[in-house]
């Protein structure tokens, strides 16, 4: 195997440009993710095109190893974890090739970083409008592969909402050029969508066509305190009924949550007097300031006159604005009651608050004043984000922390993953979420798409399903 190894990486040296093969301390060094683990690559390959990366996979193919891609390496399901694996980093593929303003669509290589192609259609006055944490490192193909969500997923849609086109590298070296500007193509298949959401495990993704927006012209953030959580889905659809569809963001924190990123060490202060067992981000965005303001502040005065929420603070200025942002991403703070497990799951809004419950005395059960748990979320979407901490951070401990977790969203027929993906993270949990037969059919358009198993092996189902 060593010698077909070196071998490989002489031939790869060959056909990429200079700097387009990182082996030995160089490969090591790239490896390294605040987030994500990477594994120990055999080599990082550095394509500056498809045509590289379509070598570059029959190259590995000919040699009977396996691929694993990366983007930002900001994922948080270990889905890049590269070992005896030749790394596809997209680092030098960040070409913005085209924005058609008058269309409406932006044409980038799947390198790009996300804040990058924000930056460049906001200058002309359109918008992506999908929008993470992570922005400043996550990139285009990353974000596509993992379908990834975020903030303004209440009014846009996940990542595949953003898609119209899609270029992909298939294991063989095939290059699938579904290039696609139109927002109406139903001549046959949607093959674009195998890919989205795939983590790397059926093609590498190297260019892509995203829907653009009009840049929003106006946009109004609200910070607001509710006692009890029968209010929540309510002010929800008070919001979304009231403001016509500009709604586009409701993001829920649980006091502990608050509680975290007000308190020193952290730097935020909540906008609110009084502390609430929940606090609500709510943002709307539209096409005229005056006009929308207040409207925003009439449906909020509406919503508290309905007893919907207890208090609400109105951003006046963008550094009101974005302080409130600040306390919501700050999410680094939950890491203070480290050992933490964090968790991603989706679920109906009308089971949420039994399922938080029903987790808070399950883990208080087993671990008594030892347990913790942080809970905040894209509440509109459906979807919680819940730190635990045990105390402990063994194999044993995490295992029984994900039954409880997983358990309770099994029982009700939610989601184990409802942004982040499943990567080596949660696979052995894919089937508390998927039926066999959809397992089985994920197996089968593996087994076609990749017959030897050399993409992004283990991710998603199991190694021995693949
Ligand atoms: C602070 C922070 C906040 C976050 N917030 C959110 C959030 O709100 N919503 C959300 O959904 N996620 C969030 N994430 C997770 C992460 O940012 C997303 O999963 C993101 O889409 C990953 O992009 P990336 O470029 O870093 O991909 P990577 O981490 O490099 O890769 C992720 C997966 O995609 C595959 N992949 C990468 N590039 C390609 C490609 N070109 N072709 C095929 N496969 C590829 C990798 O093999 C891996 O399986 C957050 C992460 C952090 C650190």
């Amino acid at each position: 195997m060593k010698a077909v190894v070196t071998g490989l990486l002489e031939r790869l040296s060959a056909t990429l440009s200079p700097g387009g093969l990182l082996v030995g301390q160089d490969a090591a060094e790239k490896a390294v993710s605040s987030w994500s683990r990477m594994g120990t690559p055999l080599a990082v390959a550095r394509p500056t095109s498809s045509a590289d990366v379509a070598s570059i996979l029959r190259l590995c193919g000919e040699a009977g190893v396996s691929v694993s891609p990366w983007g930002g390496k900001t994922g948080l399901v270990h889905g890049g974890q590269a070992d005896n694996a030749v790394a596809i980093s997209l680092e030098r593929m960040t070409a913005i090739e085209e924005i058609d303003a008058i269309g409406g669509t932006v044409t980038v290589q799947a390198g790009c970083v996300l804040q990058t192609v924000c930056e460049a259609v906001e200058a002309k006055g359109l918008s992506l409008p999908i929008d993470l944490g992570a922005r400043g490192s996550a990139t285009v193909g990353g974000i596509i592969a993992t379908n990834a969500g975020g903030n303004r997923v209440i009014r846009y849609g996940m990542a595949r909402d953003s898609v119209l086109g899609l270029e992909v590298v298939l294991a063989d070296g095939t290059i699938l050029s579904s290039m696609n500007h139109l927002i109406k193509n139903n001549a046959g298949y949607d093959l674009k969508q195998l890919f989205i959401g795939s983590e790397g495990t059926l093609g590498v993704i190297t260019r892509a066509v995203l829907r653009l927006r009009p840049k929003p012209a106006s946009q109004d953030t609200a910070f607001v305190g509710c006692d009890s959580f029968d209010q929540l889905p309510r002010l929800l659809r008070h919001m979304e009924a009231g403001l016509g569809g500009s709604l586009s963001a409701f993001e829920v924190m649980w006091s502990e949550f608050v509680e975290l990123v007000t308190t020193p060490p952290a730097l935020g202060r909540s906008p609110l007097t009084e502390r609430y067992p929940y606090s609500i981000l709510i943002e709307a965005q539209g096409a005229s300031q005056d006009r929308d303001s207040e409207r925003f502040e009439a449906v909020l005065a509406e919503a508290l006159e309905a007893g919907l929420m207890s208090d609400a603070v109105i951003a006046k200025s963008q550094a009101q604005r974005n302080a409130m942002w600040e306390l919501r991403d700050d999410i680094s703070q939950t890491a203070r009651n480290w050992p933490i497990f964090t968790f991603d799951v989706s679920l109906r809004i009308t089971e949420m608050e039994s399922y938080v419950a029903e987790v808070r005395a399950a883990l208080r059960a087993t671990w008594g004043d030892a347990a913790t748990l942080t809970v905040f979320g894209h509440l509109g979407d459906g979807n919680l984000h819940l730190i635990a901490g045990v105390g402990s951070r063994t194999r044993e401990t995490k295992h029984a922390v994900e039954a409880i977790i997983y358990g309770g969203i099994r029982d009700r027929h939610g989601s184990i993953s409802a942004e982040h993906g499943i990567g080596l993270e949660k696979r052995g949990y894919l089937s508390w979420s998927r039926a066999p037969e959809e397992i089985l059919l994920m197996r089968r358009i593996k087994a076609l798409l990749d017959p030897h198993g050399l993409l992004n092996p283990g991710k998603v189902i199991a190694a021995e399903e693949n």
